[in-house]
């Protein structure tokens, strides 16, 4: 639950990104603090992929205005994989594959590259083999998919179940998990949020962007953000979520065309 005075971890003030010169993101402010879980919805192209990218350091997205402060640092001095290192962990809407390299491999390396940069000790083949038996457990995956190249051929589901493995084991400050409902059957949904509701704790930080209401059946957002032409529209608690799955996205088309532009 939130803590008023709790460490502020993400602060976003007058974003605006462009991808290939348009204007996508347009004045995004958002705070996000330890111990909250954020939902990002809205309609398809409203821009929360390109959020999620620019906060990552895709550099197909440039920033031209605007500031992210993470952890009290500017989080744009650092290349992706030092925000990675620092605690920063994206789940993207289409995990990549990498044939050729072993999934457990993968997670020993990404693994201690993190704890390295945490000051703590390296975990060596058979340390890292119990801990990451031991996360297993937190996606129901069997331990077959460690020896296999990393989500290749993996279906839909168990990509996903593969990303928060990951995160249980990178032990994230912020997870920011884009689309990680889509393509999902109930049962693998259901392990993918209960996954993510075991790895919350007061220290750290989860914002889910989703476009349905499904995946906030399953896991409670502290606060709901409804994105609509590259802007946060509204930010509510979760009967915002609940009020979209009833009403539609009708008045966002309303506020927008109304001018509003808060
Ligand atoms: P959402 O995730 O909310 O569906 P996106 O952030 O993916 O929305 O897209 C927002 C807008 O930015 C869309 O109009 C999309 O076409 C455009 N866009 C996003 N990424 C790219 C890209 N790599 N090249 C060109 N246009 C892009
Ligand atoms: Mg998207």
């Amino acid at each position: 639950m939130i803590q008023p005075e709790a460490k502020l971890i993400l602060d976003i003030s007058d974003l605006h990104v462009s991808v290939e010169g348009q204007n996508i993101l347009k004045g995004v402010n958002l705070q996000i603090r330890a111990g909250e879980v954020h939902a990002i919805m809205g309609r398809n192209g409203s821009g929360k992929s390109t959020l999620a990218k620019a906060l990552a350091g895709h550099p197909a997205y440039s920033v031209t205005s605007g500031r992210v402060d993470y952890l009290g640092k500017n989080l744009f001095d650092f290349d992706p994989e030092e925000r990675a290192r620092l605690g920063l962990f994206l789940g993207f809407q289409y995990p990549v594959e990498i044939p050729g390299v072993s999934n457990i491999e993968f997670l020993r390396v990404a693994t201690n590259s993190c704890r390295k940069e945490n000051g703590k000790d390296e975990l060596d083949v058979f340390e890292f083999e119990d801990l990451v038996n031991d996360r297993l457990k937190i996606v129901q995956m069997d331990p077959s998919f460690l020896e296999r190249s990393v989500n290749e051929g993996f279906s839909g589901g168990e990509k996903k179940r593969n990303e928060i493995l990951q995160m249980a084991l990178l032990d994230p400050v912020l997870s920011i998990l884009d689309e990680t409902d889509s393509g999902l059957d109930i049962d693998a949904l259901r392990v993918v949020s209960s996954g993510v509701n075991q790895l919350s704790s007061q220290t750290n930080a989860t914002v889910l962007i989703t476009h349905y209401q499904r995946l906030l059946d399953e896991i409670t957002p502290d606060f709901v953000h409804v994105m609509a032409s590259g802007r946060i529209l509204r930010t509510g608690g979760r009967e915002l979520a609940l009020e979209l799955e009833q009403s539609g996205y009708e008045w966002v088309d309303k506020e927008l065309q109304g001018g509003g532009d808060n």
